[in-house]
């Protein structure tokens, strides 16, 4: 297992405006180093705790972004950090990340997920869930949160043209919520969708940010 040649692997495959989002959740510190000494800065952590181990062990320059579900009652240890947080599913979260990024004197960026695959999930917004939430426009008086955009996963079946669909209907709904809702908000850019397995074809439908795991660190152990 070489991380840096993985990682090469990766970024090679990657136009020049998607970015990458090394994720080293049950990793060590050490796979987190090798990835940063060839320049890597952004990744991606699923648990908070660990989080905080790691962000309290490793360089101040490294941009974390939290991509798993996040605990409302959790978003008070990361918000004084955290560069992006990427599956907010519901308003409830989204007004706490707020209330802890205003105590925090911070602004941040955080994505809607949404539900896009045809499994089941408990996670993510239905398309119509997120319209509606985003039509009442109480969104708007939180000062410290900025909608930087959307995330998805596909469903995990070996059917490339369902995932390809599925993408692209994520890549569509951005275009519209950026048409109805933020035509005028620069922050509204990201469309965040592809993994290990799937990344091709989410930066094919128009993906800015790939969150690829095992391809680079190897396969976890639960
Ligand atoms: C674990 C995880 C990834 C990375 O998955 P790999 O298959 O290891 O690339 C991406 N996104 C989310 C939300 C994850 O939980």
């Amino acid at each position: 297992m070489n991380i840096q040649e993985n990682l090469k692997g990766v970024l090679n495959d990657l136009p020049t405006p998607v970015r990458l989002v090394a994720v080293s959740k049950f990793h060590p510190c050490e796979a987190i180093e090798s990835a940063y000494a060839v320049g890597q800065r952004i990744f991606g952590e699923s648990k908070v705790q660990e989080l905080q181990e790691k962000y309290e062990a490793l360089p101040k320059d490294i941009e974390w972004h939290f991509i798993g579900h996040l605990q409302t009652n959790k978003v008070k240890y990361i918000a004084p950090y955290i560069a992006m947080i990427h599956a907010v599913d519901s308003f409830k979260l989204l007004t706490e990340i707020n209330k802890q990024a205003a105590k925090a004197g911070r602004v941040i960026p955080c994505l809607l997920e949404i539900h896009i695959a045809q499994e089941d999930s408990k996670y993510g917004f239905s398309m119509d869930e997120c319209r509606n939430m985003l039509a009442t426009k109480e969104w708007k008086s939180l000062k410290n949160i900025s909608i930087a955009g959307v995330m998805g996963m596909a469903t995990n079946t070996s059917d490339n043209r369902q995932v390809q669909n599925e993408f692209e209907t994520l890549h569509r709904f951005f275009l519209e919520t950026k048409e109805q809702f933020f035509q005028e908000d620069a922050h509204f850019k990201e469309i965040s969708m592809g993994m290990s397995h799937d990344y091709k074809l989410a930066i094919k439908a128009g993906s800015t940010l790939v969150r690829v795991g095992s391809k680079i660190f190897g396969e976890r152990i639960y």
